[in-house]
């Protein structure tokens, strides 16, 4: 209750805006207005074992569920939420979608049974430019309301690979193959891990990190995404 009213009064004296459209004041954790909330281009994708996350790693790595809070749009809230998370510092909207799309996924039958996650890593260069890891400030709204533990630090991103958004298909693989070394392997073991990343595209990163857990024998693979796009 102090907390409640405590917190009326900061949002009365720092109006709490929507970081998608910039208007509205919103309750006090929310990052989303109840509008721009409601239009998110949501996927229902943890429903099924076969969806079209899955589908862009057939024949490739063996996953046992997947799923991307929302799709991807030029120029749609998912867009522009995703370019406020990553290049304008608003790590908290990473944290916040954590936080939903967790709640959605502690119902999913598909995705009970997880161990463990661990978040897509940048290599440390990259960390001390941006200040934090976007996956990783999903994997943690994901850890807090599933309840399960994030161990960012088990993954390491070993080479430094040049953005991937002027690349090729073909290039993109390359180009990330050797990227990821797992620090941890004997705690792996077993052990059904949720790998998260921001944005699916054509899915090189998740590949090759993936790849290296299913290396560690009984590993059982999963992976969530904040956003997926819808073409690549
Ligand atoms: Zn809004």
């Amino acid at each position: 209750m102090l907390k409640t009213m405590y917190q009326s009064l900061v949002d009365l004296v720092f109006p709490h805006l929507c970081l998608s459209c910039g208007r509205d004041t919103i309750p006090n954790e929310d990052i989303l207005c109840l509008s721009c909330a409601y239009e998110l281009p949501k996927s229902k994708q943890h429903f099924y074992a076969d969806n079209r996350f899955t589908d862009r790693f057939w024949g490739r790595i063996n996953i046992h569920s997947a799923g991307a809070y929302m799709y991807f749009k030029k120029q749609g809230t998912a867009q522009k939420l995703m370019s406020k998370l990553k290049y304008q510092g608003h790590w908290q909207i990473g944290f916040e979608l954590g936080r939903k799309y967790g709640k959605i996924l502690t119902h999913a039958e598909l995705f009970a049974g997880i161990d463990l996650i661990i978040p897509i890593p940048l290599h440390s260069s990259k960390l001390k430019t941006r200040g934090f890891n976007q996956s990783e400030v999903f994997a943690r709204g994901l850890s807090e309301v599933m309840d399960i533990p994030n161990r960012s630090a088990w993954m390491k991103r070993i080479i430094k690979t040049p953005t991937q958004t002027t690349k090729t298909r073909m290039e993109r693989f390359a180009n990330v193959e050797h990227a990821f070394r797992i620090t941890k392997p004997n705690q792996l073991k077993g052990k059904h891990i949720l790998l998260v990343d921001d944005v699916l595209t054509t899915g090189a990163t998740l590949e090759a990190a993936g790849k290296k857990i299913l290396e560690i024998p009984g590993t059982k693979l999963s992976m969530a995404c904040i956003a997926m796009a819808e073409h690549i």
